[in-house]
């Protein structure tokens, strides 16, 4: 399950991952907790109805099993209770029992995402019931690498060469949050921030994370 603050983090911070996981079977559930483009200046609620409908394409190309768009206020999740904002994502723990969940990081620029990832955090509590054994950090390009003393120290990477062009088809349908070189958001520096993690660890291509935790139940 991945935990996104706004359409296109989940595909940013995960989309080769995703669409790997769903290659090797699995169900990947997505939830999207809040509006994207509305706390922009000069955007509008088309714009906002345009980024839910890309979002819905978008996954889709991944092959996700469900994505659920909830409706917080974009940029103004801060303003929240942050136990309606667990409780939100408990439900959906609960719900589709995943195994693995990828979430902010918590240290990021934005207000929203530091938000999503705490919250996410609580929700994932390594409590005997729970269906979470391990729970890792993605890194959003335009966010993470901007915060002043950014404390992203990735320590998991995941082979993303066979599902990096799938990972960039999705992020078309984004086109509306997309930029232009030498903005991170550009398809060029997404590239290169791929290549960049991929040679940190031996590989083409990778998607980096930060390791929360990694619980072995196996019993051996
Ligand atoms: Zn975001």
């Amino acid at each position: 399950m991945v935990v996104a603050a706004h359409p296109d983090d989940e595909v940013l911070g995960c989309g080769g991952t995703i669409a790997r996981h769903v290659s090797a079977g699995d169900d990947v559930h997505v939830l999207i907790l809040a509006e994207g483009a509305v706390g922009r200046r000069g955007a509008t609620r088309a714009d906002a109805e345009e980024l839910r409908a890309a979002a819905r394409q978008a996954n889709e190309l991944l092959g996700v099993r469900s994505v659920t768009l909830h409706d917080y206020p974009g940029q103004r999740m801060d303003s929240l209770d942050r136990l309606d904002v667990t409780q939100l994502i408990e439900s959906h723990l609960e719900k589709n029992a995943p195994a693995v969940v990828y979430a902010h990081f918590w240290g990021d620029v934005n207000a929203d995402h530091v938000v999503a990832g705490e919250c996410t955090i609580a929700a994932c509590r390594p409590v005997p019931q729970t269906s979470v054994q391990r729970l890792l950090f993605f890194e959003v390009a335009s966010s993470t690498e901007w915060a002043p003393k950014s404390a992203f120290q990735p320590n998991w990477f995941i082979d993303v060469t066979a599902t990096f062009d799938r990972k960039m088809q999705a992020l078309q349908e984004y086109e509306l949050e997309l930029r232009a070189f030498p903005h991170p958001r550009s398809e060029e520096a997404i590239r290169y921030l791929a290549g960049w993690r991929g040679a940190t660890a031996g590989l083409p291509f990778a998607e980096a994370f930060m390791l929360s935790h990694n619980i072995d139940r196996s019993g051996c």
